[in-house]
C-alpha cells in the first residue's frame, strides 16, 4: 500500500515528500479510510506507530475542502510537549495546503496568553491544546467552536491519568453534537471505554497490538558509521561469551556480504535468507537450534516466528526500517522469562528511525562508547530529520503564530 491509494490532495502528498514518509505505517493503513469516510474511531495505538500522520494526514485533506471561516478541528492533547509536536507534524505536513494550526497550552506568562490570543482571532483551521488551557479560552469567550467537524483525542489513557476528565467534558459541552470524534490511546482501560461510549458514535475499532520487548532484553545500541560496522561485529563476536547469536541485516544482499566477510574472519556462521529453498531453511532452523551452527545471519524473515530457546544475542547490524520489526527481532532473545541482549547499530543515516524505535518502546536505550581504536562515533541528533527527506526545509518558510 502507499500514500497514493487514499487519494490524498495533491498538496499533501507533496507535504508526504518533504517529510519523507514514503509508506504508510499499520495504524496509517487502517485509520486513513476509516476517517475519510466520516466514521468515529477509537484506535489503540503506541506512540511511534505513527498514530498522529494517521488522523493529521485525512484531517488536513478534508479542511482543504471546507468552509474555512470557522475553527475545524480540536485536538486535545495531555502536554504541551505532545501538543508541540502534533503542531509541528501538522505544519510539515500541510505546508503546501493553506491549511493553518496552533498550539494552545498552559504555562508560560501573559504574553504567551496574550499571542495565543491574537493567533486565534486571525482565524486558524486547526487547534491544538492541552484541556485546561482550552477551558479558560472557551470560558473567556475568546474561543468559539460552534462550527467545529472533528475532535481528536490524543493519548487519551494519559489525559484520564492526568485527571482530565471531567475537563474533556466540559469541553465537549462547547462543541456541536454533530462533529467526527476520534479517540487514541496507548491502553485501553476501562475508564476510556467508558469515555468512548459516553463521546464517539458507533466507532470503528482499530487496534496497533504491538507487544512490548520483554523486560529481560538488555537493550544496546552503538552509534557509528558504515566503515565501521565490520569491525565492531567482528569484536563484540570475539569478545563475547555468547553461545547462540542471531545477527539482522535489513537486505538479502547484506546479508550475503556479511556471511561472507564473517566466514572470511572465520567465524561459524549461516545465512538466512528468501532464496534458500524450503529444505534448506529447515536445516539450518534444526542445526541453529542445537547448536551446531553458533551464529545467524538473517533478513527479517527471520524475525517473525522462529522459536528457539537460549538465543542470548541479538545485534540489528542495521537498523530495522519500521519499528515493529526492532520488537519482532529482539523478542527472539530473552524468551520464556530468560535474559539476553539486544545490540543496534545505527550509522549516521538511520538515527531518526532509530528515534522512532525509541518511542515505541518508551525508554531511551543506551548508547554505548565506541571502542576507542574504531576512532570517532557519531553524535546523537536524530532531531526532526527524515529519512529519504528532500533538501527543501519548510522550516523557517512559514512564521507560525507563536
Ligand atoms: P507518532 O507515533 O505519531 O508519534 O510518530 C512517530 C514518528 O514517526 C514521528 O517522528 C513521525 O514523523 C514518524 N512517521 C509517522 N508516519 C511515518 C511514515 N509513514 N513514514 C516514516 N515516518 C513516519
Amino acid at each position: 500500500m502507499t500514500f497514493d491509494d487514499f487519494y490524498l490532495a495533491h498538496d499533501l502528498l507533496d507535504g508526504l515528500d518533504t517529510m519523507g514518509f514514503t509508506k504508510p505505517t499499520p495504524i496509517q493503513e487502517q485509520a486513513i479510510p476509516v476517517i475519510l469516510d466520516n466514521k468515529d474511531i477509537i484506535a489503540c495505538a503506541q506512540t511511534g506507530t505513527g498514530k498522529t500522520a494517521a488522523y493529521v494526514l485525512p484531517l488536513i485533506h478534508k479542511i482543504i475542502n471546507s468552509d474555512k471561516r470557522h475553527i475545524n478541528t480540536l485536538v486535545l492533547a495531555p502536554t504541551r510537549e505532545l501538543a508541540l509536536q502534533i503542531d509541528q507534524q501538522i505544519e510539515g505536513l500541510a505546508y503546501f495546503t493553506g491549511v493553518s494550526s496552533i498550539a494552545v497550552y498552559g504555562g508560560g506568562d501573559g504574553a504567551v496568553w496574550d499571542q495565543q490570543k491574537k493567533a486565534l482571532k486571525q482565524g486558524v483551521d486547526i487547534i491544538i491544546a492541552t484541556p485546561g488551557r482550552l477551558i479558560s479560552f472557551l470560558t473567556s469567550g475568546a474561543m468559539k467552536m460552534d462550527h467545529l467537524e472533528h475532535l481528536v483525542l490524543d493519548e487519551a489513557d494519559r489525559m484520564l491519568d492526568m485527571g482530565f476528565y471531567d475537563d474533556i467534558i466540559r469541553i465537549i459541552s462547547y462543541l456541536p453534537a454533530k462533529r467526527q470524534t476520534l479517540l487514541f490511546s496507548a491502553t485501553m482501560p476501562p475508564k476510556i471505554r467508558t469515555l468512548a461510549n459516553t463521546i464517539l458514535k458507533n466507532p470503528v475499532q482499530v487496534n496497533i497490538a504491538i507487544s512490548k520487548p520483554a523486560e529481560g532484553i538488555l537493550q544496546q545500541a552503538y552509534l557509528v558509521y558504515d566503515k565501521q560496522k565490520l569491525g565492531l561485529i567482528k569484536k563484540i563476536l570475539k569478545d563475547a561469551k555468547y553461545t547462540s547469536i542471531l545477527i539482522f541485516a535489513s537486505t538479502k544482499e547484506h546479508v550475503k556480504e556479511l556471511d561472507k566477510e564473517l566466514r572470511r574472519l572465520g567465524f561459524a556462521v549461516h545465512a538466512f535468507h528468501s532464496d534458500l529453498v524450503q529444505d534448506e531453511r529447515e536445516e539450518i532452523m534444526r542445526a541453529f537450534k542445537s547448536r551446531r551452527i553458533p551464529i545467524l545471519i538473517g533478513t527479517d524473515v527471520l524475525s517473525r516466528g522462529i522459536d528457539v530457546e537460549g538465543i542470548d544475542l541479538v545485534v540489528n547490524y542495521d537498523v530495522p526500517p519500521d519499528p515493529e520489526d526492532y520488537i519482532h527481532r529482539i523478542g527472539r532473545t530473552a524468551r520464556a522469562e530468560s535474559t539476553g541482549t539486544a545490540i543496534t547499530f545505527i550509522n549516521d543515516k538511520d538515527q531518526h528511525k532509530f528515534s522512532r524505535i525509541e518511542h515505541l518502546v518508551a525508554k531511551e536505550i543506551t548508547k554505548l562508547p565506541l571502542p576507542e581504536e574504531f576512532g570517532d562515533a557519531p553524535h546523537y541528533n536524530p532531531g526532526l530529520r527524515k529519512e529519504g527527506a528532500k533538501k527543501s526545509s519548510w522550516k523557517g518558510k512559514k512564521r507560525k503564530f507563536l
